[in-house]
């Protein structure tokens, strides 16, 4: 009797330890995902910044470390993204623009996205993307799109010239 009281109260203790009667919430930034309206900055220990292109992170922190003696801050908006959170920004923008080919001038897929490869970076506020445009070329940064001042990729050696923005990522 004592024996059988024993085995329930280990079956109970068991099932109190079960992956999904106790289990913790997703990890909230395991995708790489930033909130939107917020920031991180590129020195954070992050997903969306330890999954980038290691060149392009330490590019990014150079020229973070060169900003801020001219007293602008730069701040990482999104960095790497997890295919499965460029999906859900991608179906996001369908809703917004009402059609994949719009959606696509502004999200790419997660076949085409150069987030979900860790080759490209959102950089914040306005003044700090600013900088950027005008000195990334110092770090092989440079403006990717024309309609997104925010988006930078390596696409030139530091001190090398960058290549005008396409029009869009839709092209
Ligand atoms: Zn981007």
């Amino acid at each position: 009797m004592s024996r059988l009281r024993a085995t329930i109260g280990l079956a109970v203790v068991l099932a109190a330890c079960a992956p999904g009667a106790t289990s913790a919430p997703p990890e909230p930034t395991a995708e790489g995902d930033i909130p939107a309206h917020s920031s991180i900055s590129p020195h954070d220990d992050h997903p969306a910044l330890a999954r980038l292109d290691p060149a392009l992170l330490a590019a990014v922190r150079q020229a973070t470390e060169d900003a801020r003696r001219s007293g602008i801050e730069l701040r990482v908006t999104s960095g790497w993204r997890s295919a499965d959170y460029q999906r859900r920004l991608l179906d996001a923008a369908i809703a917004k623009h009402g059609s994949l080919e719009e959606a696509r001038r502004w999200v790419a897929t997660p076949e085409g996205s150069a987030h979900v490869t860790g080759e490209a970076v959102d950089i914040g506020p306005t003044d700090a993307a600013d900088w950027l445009i005008r000195n990334g070329d110092r770090y092989g940064l440079c403006q990717t799109y024309a309609n997104e001042m925010w988006h930078f990729e390596l696409r030139t050696t530091p001190g090398g010239q960058c290549p005008a923005p396409l029009p869009d990522a839709g092209g």
